[in-house]
């Protein structure tokens, strides 16, 4: 199947808002909790990538929104900060995906999260884009009576799965999807729902502390040998609060180099991106990762003019 790889490389952009969570989950990949620094990645940042990676034919216009919870910058930044990332993506084309554990539904400040979502579902604002609203939810989260209230909102007035769907993402018989499942069907059989059932808990971040789930060898290279293999999918450069960066989603931040430079300021693309390959390819060949040989990795991060 690599015979047929054409050699280009499209990428989106993970940007970790923040790894601050509500929920301390025994599964979570990025070992978030409320614990965890309350350091919200700088919008201005996002935005300055956002167009950094547009100038390069490669970037592909999608960008998910990731933690921690995501939501958090309403208690630990300002009101502001969701709305005009939201409207700020959105003017420069790119489709949005939010990954939250609508715990928030159930807060005080629900009423005006919600109205900023409506955003992400607004026909004119959107232009073409299609965004997406990723829920998670499983015997873990502890989140179902946000789950529920979001079925809720998400069937009354101001929602209308016109450019925002909503995703429920879960594992095999879990017994919490089972029943939401069940109760979305009957009180809300015609909210389109889309839900994304995995096979099994990774035994990465908390899960491998906790000794839950099931071991998936170099898993944290897997979405890059995903997209040799399946040449429609993308790599990932990802954006973290403490304003580093990493080709990939990196939880244990040893693939991750520093985006500012030493003058204080955000490095230019074609500073930073020689930065994340070298440290990328040095990080798989330590970790003696076996997936796809170094050559090939090379030969599609690493333009023809600069190997
Ligand atoms: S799995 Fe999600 S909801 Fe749970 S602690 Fe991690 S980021 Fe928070």
């Amino acid at each position: 199947m690599l015979k047929e790889y054409s050699p280009y490389l499209n990428f989106y952009m993970n940007a970790y808002i923040t790894y601050y969570c509500n929920r301390a989950c025994k599964h979570c990949l990025t070992c978030s909790s409320p614990k965890s620094s309350k350091e919200i990645l700088p919008l201005e940042d996002i935005l300055f990538y956002v167009k950094e990676f547009r100038k390069n034919t490669g970037f592909v216009n999608h960008i998910v929104l990731n933690g921690g919870e995501p939501t958090s910058a309403y208690y630990h930044n300002s009101h502001s900060y969701m709305p005009t990332l939201y409207t700020e993506l959105l003017k420069n084309k790119c489709n949005i995906e939010l990954h939250s554990n609508a715990v928030w539904a159930m807060s005080k400040k629900a009423d005006i999260i919600w109205q900023d979502l409506k955003i992400l579902d607004n026909l004119e604002k959107c232009g073409i884009c299609e965004n997406l609203l990723d829920l998670s939810s499983d015997q873990y989260h502890n989140n179902e009576n946000g789950i529920k209230e979001s079925l809720k909102i998400l069937s009354g007035p101001g929602f209308g799965n016109r450019k925002l769907w909503t995703k429920i993402l879960s594992f095999n018989n879990d017994p919490i999807i089972n029943r939401i499942k069940d109760y979305q069907i009957k009180k809300y059989p015609s909210l389109r729902i889309d839900y994304s059932i995995f096979n099994d808990i990774v035994k990465t971040g908390r899960a491998k502390e906790n000794n839950i789930g099931i071991d998936i060898p170099f898993f944290e290279y897997c979405t890059e040998y995903n997209s040799f293999v399946n040449i429609w999918s993308e790599f990932i450069i990802s954006l973290y609060p403490d304003r580093t960066a990493s080709i990939g989603c990196d939880h244990s931040g040893k693939r991750r180099v520093s985006y500012i430079s030493c003058d204080g300021k955000l490095k230019p693309l074609e500073q930073l991106y020689p930065e994340l390959v070298n440290k990328y390819i040095s990080c798989y060949q330590s970790d003696g990762c076996d997936l796809l040989s170094v050559n090939l990795l090379k030969q599609t991060l690493i333009p023809k003019h600069a190997r």
